[in-house]
């Protein structure tokens, strides 16, 4: 590598690009960092290519939309693109990080107290909207191991949240806290644990409902690119357990995308992988044959399992 021998060189673009990119060894990783380190004007262009690599991996997945279609009609065929100003008004991340520390108790009860605490909670409130985020977001993570419990817990959720929302009256500080966590994000992540739920307890039917509803409430959501990806990912597996292999290819394909382009490395792996196994045609019998809900399968119980550890978002 030019840069082992002539150290003080400045690393040309590609090189560059290919370091932001984390592809390079980790030798070249150490001589590009410490020339970095010392050197203005590279530590500049670094960023450039920084921006750069996540506007490639955007391009990627619009690419992958356009050159990877799903048929006409397909409730997955486009990306929802989301809410450019939610609910009209904006998040203070002052009065985000103030309710804290008590949408975190409330979480906390949520999910140690059972479920009865789910009727109870202010979803008017900017602490209930979160703490209602942050129990779905411990449901994803989880619902592999208690998939009946998580149903339940879904199901509630969105009881209490529909009945809220349909008798809600336009209130002070009722924007702010729809402005922190819209309805949009709150619909999805309760379809998408619904959605993981029923795909745990092998109803694909009614995952199927679920993931669509999931990725239809995104139009009125803030968090869409992961929450996206997340459901696209789910609803691969699904596609790819009802035998339905090229289109659970495209959405595995697409959601990696997006958790490149968010630097979520092992997201990204997790489609990839989704993705090169159905791309390498690998025993359509297996893949059908062992479903995840027996957990017995390996396949089956391997690309489940790895749901489990979803970090936050
Ligand atoms: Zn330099």
């Amino acid at each position: 590598m030019h840069l082992g021998e002539r150290p003080r060189r400045h690393p040309d673009d590609f090189t560059l690009l290919r370091h932001v990119a984390s592809e390079t060894t980790p030798q070249e990783r150490e001589e590009i960092g410490g020339h970095i380190a010392l050197c203005p004007r590279c530590a500049s262009r670094e960023r450039e290519m920084d921006l750069l690599d996540l506007q490639l991996s955007e391009m990627a997945l619009e690419e992958l939309c356009e050159s990877m279609p799903l048929p006409d009609g397909d409730p997955f065929r486009l990306r929802p693109s989301g809410l450019r100003n939610p609910s009209g008004g904006r998040p203070s991340m002052a009065s985000v990080f103030a309710s804290l520390p008590a949408a975190i108790e409330l979480r906390d009860r949520l999910l140690s107290t059972g479920h009865d605490e789910l009727c109870r909670l202010p979803i008017g409130s900017i602490d209930g909207r979160l703490a209602l985020v942050f129990a779905l977001h411990e449901g994803h993570a989880r619902v592999g191991t208690e998939p009946r419990t998580w149903l339940v817990f879904a199901e509630r959720a969105r009881e209490h949240f529909e009945k809220w929302a349909s008798n809600r009256e336009p209130r002070d500080g009722e924007s702010s806290a729809t402005a922190a966590v819209p309805d949009g994000d709150l619909r999805a992540h309760i379809h998408l644990l619904l959605g993981q739920g029923h795909g745990w307890t092998a109803n694909l039917e009614a995952a199927g409902q679920h993931l669509i509803a999931a990725y239809r409430s995104l139009r009125e959501a803030s968090q869409v690119d992961l929450l996206a990806a997340w459901i696209e990912l789910e609803e691969a597996l699904r596609r790819a357990l009802l035998g339905s292999y090229r289109e659970a290819r495209v959405l595995a394909a697409r959601a990696s995308a997006t958790f490149r382009s968010w630097h979520l490395a092992e997201e990204a792996a997790r489609g990839r992988a989704l993705h090169g196994v159905l791309e390498s045609g690998l025993g359509s019998e297996e893949l059908s044959a062992e479903h995840p809900c027996q957990g017995s399968g390996k396949r089956g119980a391997a690309s489940r399992s790895s749901t489990t550890s979803r970090g936050g978002c």
